[in-house]
């Protein structure tokens, strides 16, 4: 049984009280591969790091990738965060436009969209798996141009359903945590008319700073690399108001080389999700789980621990805790819950009785949860999983 808060920090043994050391964290794999060390002086040596509409070792990791999720094409950015710019930007997003957008995801996402100005509509999360919720229609009056929806924490989305509900006429998916997760037997990310990798530090193809964007119509190919080239394409003049968000080439070779290993590390950070799961599930301790109802298969990023409400208020406090006992536990907030969010859309009339509601729910969920990042061994993992169940259960 987990205990309330209130029986925890009366315990005067934790390390944060000064009872005991700070235990030590465990090794973190941020998936750059140090074995490419050389193969990055290789380009270094050539002085071209960075090439005008993407160098050879780009190129070729565009190539590899859309082959590798069974797209047409992609488009090797800087981040992640720029690939979703320039992602809605080629879907048309634009002032006027409603994007769909999941209050599940990563903050990139709501960034990205008040960057192209375009409205939110924002969409409620499952308190079972932490993603999307399967029938979001209650929650969405107005015509949508764009869904744009996370497979937070590596679990999949109900994208047949989202998209149903929503009516939504072009979909992107953030499939940035996702790498090798699967929806009906095809890789997450292979249905999205545009979907976003990251491939920043912890991503499954970690390129040290890099995101992907694949798609399969060759004109949303090159709206995207013209957002992402100072606006411009065939002239020297800027055709649209851009950016340079152009992926280098010492951060390509990084990516063609963790693609080699992509399924030895897929398998070993499902095994440490897994090692964890099981000693959550054996102390009672619930976390989030894939949709029963879909034919799909997740490659974990996180896990995410869902305490019970006595611990809405005292979840970050037990963050703290954890990490002094040398648990890496982390948050992340519903996307509608973004300071900033609530001020911008009341100034553009679009905060209304729903966003209240909606705001006030996802609270109480994302206020109670926390993630274990799977980027470690199984053995790491499951002491976490045992130091966790031994604070907070009896
Ligand atoms: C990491 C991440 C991003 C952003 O990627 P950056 O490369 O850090 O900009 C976007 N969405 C999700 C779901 C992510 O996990």
């Amino acid at each position: 049984m987990i205990i309330p808060p209130e029986a925890l920090r009366e315990d005067r043994s934790l390390a944060i009280h000064g009872g005991r050391e700070p235990r030590p964290l465990p090794y973190e794999d941020t998936g750059v591969e140090t074995s490419a060390a050389d193969a990055v002086a290789e380009v270094v040596r050539t002085g071209r790091t960075s090439v005008w509409r993407g160098g050879p070792r780009a190129r070729e990791l565009e190539a590899r990738f859309a082959a590798l999720i069974g797209r047409e094409g992609a488009f090797f950015h800087n981040s992640g965060s720029a690939a979703l710019i320039t992602g809605l930007h080629a879907l048309g997003a634009d002032e006027g436009s409603t994007v769909a957008l999941a209050c599940s995801g990563f903050v990139s996402a709501v960034n990205a969209v008040y960057h192209t100005h375009a409205r939110p509509v924002f969409l409620p999360t499952d308190p079972i798996t932490m993603v999307c919720e399967r029938d979001p229609s209650s929650w969405v009056a107005e015509p949508i141009d764009i869904c744009l929806v996370t497979q937070l924490l590596g679990n999949v989305v109900d994208i047949d359903g989202i998209m149903a509900a929503t009516r939504a006429t072009w979909l992107l998916e953030d499939a940035s945590q996702a790498l090798m997760s699967t929806l009906n037997g095809r890789y997450v990310g292979a249905r999205g008319h545009v979907s976003t990798f990251a491939a920043s530090s912890r991503k499954l193809m970690c390129t040290g700073q890099g995101g992907m964007n694949v798609y399969d119509d060759p004109e949303l190919g090159e709206r995207m690399r013209r957002v992402g080239h100072h606006g411009k394409a065939a002239t020297h003049f800027g055709e649209v108001p851009g950016f340079n968000f152009r992926g280098g080439e010492m951060e390509a070779t990084l990516g063609l080389a963790a693609l080699e290993r992509l399924a030895e590390r897929a398998a070993l950070r499902n095994r440490s999700a897994q090692a964890f799961k099981d000693v959550l599930a054996s102390a009672g301790i619930p976390f989030a789980v894939p949709p029963a109802h879909l034919d799909c298969t997740v490659t974990w990023f996180d896990t995410a621990v869902l305490l019970p409400d006595t611990w809405l208020g005292s979840r970050d406090w037990l963050v703290k805790v954890l990490l002094a006992e040398g648990v890496p536990g982390w948050t992340y907030p519903s996307l509608i819950e973004m300071p900033w969010v609530q001020p911008w859309m009341r100034s553009r009339g679009w905060w209304g009785e729903r966003e209240d509601a909606l705001l006030a729910r996802e609270r109480a969920l994302w206020g109670r949860m926390f993630v274990l990042g799977s980027q470690m061994s199984p053995e790491d993992a499951r002491r976490c999983g045992e130091i966790l169940a031994e604070l907070i259960t009896r």
